[in-house]
């Protein structure tokens, strides 16, 4: 079992916190839409012929491909790896581009669940975050998608803004039980260091991102999820019963996956491998048959840590028979010594087999994980 992640890098304009690789310019759409093409053909036999169990198209602005185009990709990924028929088929969407006409056109394709860049519901913060949509548009978008017929429906926030006090994040998300949605991914704000926003604030043109404030929107989206049956299932997700992202459950498991396109990552349980995040230099090692630009073994330690990260952020947790089957007993041990000595017994719960953060703890997942990382 495995997925497919396909880079689309186009944008139409670039938001203020994206640390993501895109370009704002279309001229080497088609060029790059056949060196994807190559590029499937090279990687064919990456996954060892593992079922594809999801398909993620993500970017940059996917949404600003044609029916047409995107066709054209899924027929090409359909001739050169095992689809299972009911695979998860996602793509990443702006607002501005899911008219009703395009949600229904998607659908027909066989793209089975949408995932909304809404970010916000109010217009000053969008205006700041440089998105290209209103919130009324954002609305528009969600219900074209649900009438298209997309039930597994994903939108997007960010939370942390100072320019949106606690109230206005409580009034946003007072939205949600309005919209047909079955999933949300919810950001603290981070300003990625080849962001606007991050150079903002380095030229103090904006305030530093206020820890505190991210912590208390986190807990007023927490509580507000368990209020309405919403699942918080890894530290950023919350879904409806049956509509866990099945895409990202499957990378947190640590499931190999191929990347393909600019800046796309694959992993193949024990080595990592990336492509150039540049678009001509991309183009150039499509070309040349390179398949991928660099690459690096993770040693146990790598898969140790790296698991723990991943499986410490997502509610299940970590199972400890796995972890011991994994990496040995003693390692086990120091596990469960650190957290009795370190780890407040408020952040976490341990059953039989299974060590978990709770919601409280989920918001120092990294530095816990980090805490317990072999050197
Ligand atoms: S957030 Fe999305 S739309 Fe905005 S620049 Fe980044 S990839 Fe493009």
């Amino acid at each position: 079992m495995a997925g497919i992640y396909i880079h689309i890098p186009f944008c139409a304009s670039k938001c203020v916190y994206c640390g993501f690789y895109s370009v704002v310019s279309t001229v080497h759409r088609e060029e790059y839409l056949s060196a994807l093409t190559r590029e499937m053909e090279l990687r064919k036999d990456y996954l060892k012929g593992a079922e594809i169990r999801t398909l993620y198209f993500g970017g940059g602005t996917p949404t600003l491909l044609t029916p047409a185009e995107l066709a054209s990709l899924l027929a090409d990924l359909h001739k050169h790896f095992p689809i299972v028929p009911d695979a998860e088929i996602t793509l990443e969407g702006n607002p501005e581009q899911l008219t009703a006409d395009y949600c229904r056109e998607l659908r027909a394709l066989g793209i089975n669940r949408l995932s909304i860049g809404v970010q916000s519901f109010h217009d000053p913060v969008l205006r700041f975050m440089g998105r290209r949509h209103t919130a009324a548009e954002a609305i528009e978008a969600v219900h074209n998608a649900a009438a298209a017929g997309f039930r597994n429906l994903s939108i997007d926030l960010i939370y942390g803004v100072s320019e949106r006090n606690d109230e206005q994040w409580l009034s946003e998300l007072q939205q949600l039980p309005e919209l047909p949605i079955t999933h949300l991914s919810a950001y603290a704000l981070t300003p990625e260091e080849n962001s606007i926003l991050y150079k903002q604030i380095q030229n103090q043109k904006h305030a530093p991102v206020d820890d505190d404030l991210a912590a208390r929107q986190y807990g007023l989206l927490t509580a507000f999820a368990r209020e309405h049956g919403l699942e918080h299932y890894e530290i950023s997700n919350f879904a409806r019963t049956g509509f866990h992202s099945r895409h990202n459950s499957a990378y947190w498991d640590s499931t190999p996956y191929l990347g393909l396109g600019a800046a796309a990552h694959s992993f193949n349980g024990t080595s990592r491998q990336w492509n150039a995040s540049n678009l001509a230099q991309y183009l150039r090692d499509i070309h040349n048959g390179v398949t991928c630009h660099e690459s690096e073994s993770l040693a146990t330690n790598d898969q140790y840590n790296e698991a723990l990260l991943l499986r410490l952020r997502t509610r299940d947790g970590l199972d400890l028979q796995k972890l011991e089957n994994d990496y040995g007993t003693e390692r086990c041990q120091e596990l469960l010594s650190y957290f009795k000595q370190e780890v407040p017994s408020e952040h976490y719960t341990l059953t039989k087999n299974r060590l978990c953060l709770t919601e409280a703890g989920l918001w120092f997942a990294d530095g816990i994980a980090g805490g317990a990382f072999i050197v």
